[in-house]
Parts: C-alpha cells; sequence; structure tokens
C-alpha cells in the first residue's frame, strides 16, 4: 500500500503547536498581499485521524469502509488507507481511485445497488467480490458479469429521522426479500449477508436498533435458504459535526447494544459501516471572499420618522466566490450553514446588519444565506465556513465557468509520525509493516527531526 508521504500527496507538516486555523490565517494574509483572493478549503488531517481513532476506540467489533463519495481527496484517501480503514466505492472511478492507492480488493465494497454492468465487470477482473443488490434486474446483471461475488442484500428501513433520507430510491421491501434471495439461488449466486442505511445525518441511534433488529430477521430467511450469511453492514449515516447531538458515542452506544442482541460476538457474523460524513465532515474549513455588496435601504423600518438623522435601517447583501454550484452544493439538502464566521484582523465592532450571501453564479438559486446578522463587511474581506468536509468540494461544478476551491491539507508532525510508524492499536498498520511496505522519507525538515527524536527515545 502507497505510505502517507507528504510531498507525495502534497500535505502540509505543521510544527506542533500551530494549528489548521494558524495555517489558514497565514495563508488569508498571504492571498491578502498577493492580490488574489480565491477561495480555499483546508483540510485538517489530524481531525480525520482523531475521528478514526474515535471510531476504533467506541465500536472496535465494526470495520469501517469509508465512503469516497463523501470527499474523495487523494490525501484523505490515503490517510484512510493507512489507518486501515477500507472503503466503500459508488462506481468503476472510485474503485480505480482506492486501488490506484495499493489498497487490496478485499478491502472493498461496491456498495451501489444499481451497477452499470461495464462497471460489475472492471470490479471483477480487479478481484472486488464484496457488492450490493436490491432487485432481481441487479441479480441477473450480476450473474452475467460476475462470477465470483459475495452479495449484500441491501434492505429498506426507515429513514424518517435522518435528514437526508435514502430509502425511497434503494433498499428492497422487507416482504420481498425473501423472493429476491430465491432469485439469487437459481442464479446460484453467493449471498453472504446484509446491509442498509439508515439515511444521512440520522438524529436517532435507535434508528440504528430498528434496523439491525430488521437484519436479523433477513439474515434468518437467508439461513433457511442455505446461504452462508456472515456479514452484517450497517451502511453510514453517523453525525460528523463537532456539535451535532446526539453524539457518536450515543449511537456507538446504541449499536453495540443492539449487536450484542442480534448479532453477538459468537455468532461469528463480520461487522462492517460505511461511514462518510462521520470522518470529514469537521475536518474542513472554507474560506471565501467577499467580492461584491450591495446595500438594500429599507425607510419603512424607520423608527423615527420626524427625526432630521434618519437612519434607515440597511439590508446588505454580500457575493462570495465559491456557491450552491461549488462546495455549497451540501447546503441544497442539509439545514442551513451554521458555521459561518467573519474573519478580519481588526476586531469588528459597532453596528450589525441584516444580511443576505449570495454565490457567485449568475443564478438566483444560488444563495447561501437567506437571513444572518453581520457586522459591515467590504469586499476583499473574508468569511471562514467551519464543518465543510462532507459533499461539498467532491459535488463541485463549473457552472458559470467558476473552478472549483482549491484545498490545502494540513498535518501536524506528530500525527504525520504517528500515522506512518503506527499508532498504537490500529491493526493494519501493522499489517504494511508485515507486507515489507518501505516507510516514506521526509524531505520536510520538521518532520525529520521528530523522527529523529523519536528514534533516540
Ligand atoms: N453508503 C452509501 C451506500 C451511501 O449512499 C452513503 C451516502 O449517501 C454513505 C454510505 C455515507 O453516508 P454518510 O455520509 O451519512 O455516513
Amino acid at each position: 500500500m502507497t505510505s502517507l508521504c507528504p510531498e507525495e500527496f502534497n500535505i502540509s507538516i505543521i510544527e506542533d503547536g500551530f494549528s489548521a486555523r494558524d495555517f489558514m490565517n497565514q495563508r488569508i494574509e498571504e492571498l491578502d498581499k498577493a492580490g488574489n483572493r480565491d477561495a480555499f478549503h483546508t483540510a485538517d488531517l489530524d481531525n480525520i485521524l482523531e475521528k478514526h481513532l474515535r471510531w476504533v476506540e467506541n465500536l472496535p467489533r465494526v470495520v469501517p469502509f469509508y465512503a469516497v463519495k463523501c470527499n474523495n481527496s487523494r490525501p484523505i484517501l490515503a490517510l484512510l488507507a493507512n489507518l486501515g480503514a477500507c472503503f466503500d466505492c459508488a462506481s468503476q472511478s472510485e474503485i480505480q481511485q482506492i486501488l490506484s492507492l495499493g489498497v487490496t480488493p478485499d478491502r472493498i465494497i461496491y456498495a451501489n445497488p444499481c451497477k452499470q454492468e461495464s462497471h460489475i465487470k472492471y470490479a471483477c477482473i480487479h478481484g472486488i467480490q464484496m457488492m450490493t443488490f436490491d432487485s432481481e434486474d441487479e441479480l441477473d446483471k450480476i450473474s452475467r458479469c460476475h462470477d465470483n461475488g459475495k452479495l449484500v442484500l441491501r434492505i429498506g428501513v426507515d429513514d424518517s429521522r435522518s435528514f437526508l433520507r435514502l430509502n425511497s430510491k434503494f433498499g428492497a421491501r422487507l416482504q420481498d426479500c425473501c423472493r429476491l434471495l430465491e432469485r439469487a439461488r437459481e442464479l446460484c449466486l453467493e449471498v453472504v449477508g446484509v446491509s442498509f442505511h439508515v439515511g444521512s445525518g440520522c438524529r436517532d441511534p435507535q434508528a440504528f436498533r430498528d434496523a439491525i433488529s430488521a437484519s436479523r430477521r433477513i439474515f434468518n430467511m437467508g439461513i433457511e435458504l442455505g446461504f452462508k450469511m456472515n456479514l452484517l453492514d450497517i451502511g453510514g449515516g453517523y453525525p460528523g459535526s463537532k456539535t451535532f447531538n446526539p453524539k457518536f458515542e450515543e449511537f456507538a452506544d446504541v449499536i453495540k447494544f443492539a449487536l450484542n442482541d442480534f448479532f453477538p460476538d459468537d455468532t461469528g457474523v463480520q461487522v462492517i459501516a460505511e461511514p462518510g460524513r462521520y470522518y470529514v465532515a469537521s475536518a474542513c474549513t472554507l474560506a471565501v471572499n467577499v467580492i461584491g455588496k450591495k446595500v438594500l435601504t429599507d425607510k419603512s423600518s424607520n423608527k423615527n420618522a420626524d427625526d432630521d438623522d434618519i437612519r434607515a435601517e440597511r439590508i446588505i447583501m454580500y457575493y462570495v466566490n465559491d456557491g450552491i454550484y461549488g462546495s455549497f452544493n451540501c447546503i441544497l439538502f442539509e439545514y442551513e450553514l451554521c458555521f459561518l464566521t467573519c474573519w478580519k484582523k481588526q476586531v469588528l465592532s459597532g453596528h450589525k446588519y441584516p444580511s443576505i450571501i449570495w454565490g457567485q453564479t449568475c443564478d438566483s438559486l444560488d444563495n447561501l444565506v437567506e437571513h444572518c446578522v453581520l457586522p459591515e463587511l467590504e469586499t476583499g474581506d473574508w468569511l471562514l465556513v467551519d464543518e465543510m468536509g462532507a459533499y461539498t468540494s467532491v459535488v463541485a461544478t463549473k457552472f458559470n465557468g467558476f473552478k472549483e476551491a482549491d484545498t490545502h491539507f494540513v498535518m501536524t508532525q506528530a500525527s504525520c509520525f504517528k500515522v506512518i510508524n503506527g499508532v498504537r492499536g490500529i491493526g493494519p498498520l501493522n499489517q504494511s509493516k508485515r507486507a515489507g511496505n518501505v516507510r516514506p522519507s521526509f524531505n520536510k525538515s520538521g518532520a525529520r527531526r521528530q523522527q529523529q527524536r523519536q528514534q533516540q527515545h
């Protein structure tokens, strides 16, 4: 597997004590000086490492297959590959991306229940066996295009407690599962397990318990039909934001109990999940620049019309250099942007004004914030938006000719060192050592120093 070499993956190694936010501040100052104020993301890879450690600690029995669709930046994928995570791919090109990192095919699940035939053939040729299905047509395609699949029946579950629902599109109805399993048997296909997705941004951990319980029923059905059912895939839906309630730990507790009740350890069932948002949402901050403003005066809101010194209420519209067709695509599906702050060197004081924030395209759908209250900003000022790692840059288009915002990947020396040398308790790192992987050489002097220091102790 390709090691996480900072040079190869264009990762900026920062001195310990310096944060991703410090990096971002510095970058803004550089851009201000250069007079080129393009929007950019900063991805804090330490934050992703922390998430992985939290996952391993709270759900040790559940192997994470990171959902590549959520953020497919190569340094993020390489980091996760080095941490021993596995991958949920939705298409041929996602599979190619993961294989190109030297990840072995047994660490990939092709978790799109409706696949193009040529993509199934590609998966077959490259040794990807695990894949999901939820229809007879998919079974027919798989039997034509893949001779060695390990199939996972995606079932429909209640997703009403999630802000992004998926089950109107995917997931077999429970009453159809028996027929599907029988069809798989007729076609001599090997069904090995059940998967579900409770919807993205799930608000109620009990949704997982209900879905795990439903999976047990379908498992039993499969076993009765003669399949060796040994895989449960509990999908995605875990919170990624720092402030989201309930917290990930509460989800993990409910999941652990449900697994103990319905799939106890001694059944030998392997449990995997497909977290996307969980891993990356909080890692990225987007810096956007105010490229224009328009002040609307609203005299009707004047409280003292007789006063000569009339101070009309002002509504200020700002235009920024990213938008709905770029990194902010996520807000079409999610709730409002809660993590917007002004970036200014001087402390902003004085009045605040009702404000509206627009993206840069000529489309009026490109509205980022319909109403918020901000101190008065000027063209050239910056706004920072936290928690922009999930379903953002990966969905960006070039609509109106705007290029997508660059991402700067940042990691502290200490974390980089840990990843490369193995974090205690993370198995697959040891695997990579067993495989005799060459450790990367550091050209960044700081990281090399860190390595030497550790060796001396
Ligand atoms: N797995 C599948 C099949 C999905 O469709 C998705 C998201 O759409 C995910 C996993 C990731 O979900 P989340 O980002 O909510 O964890």
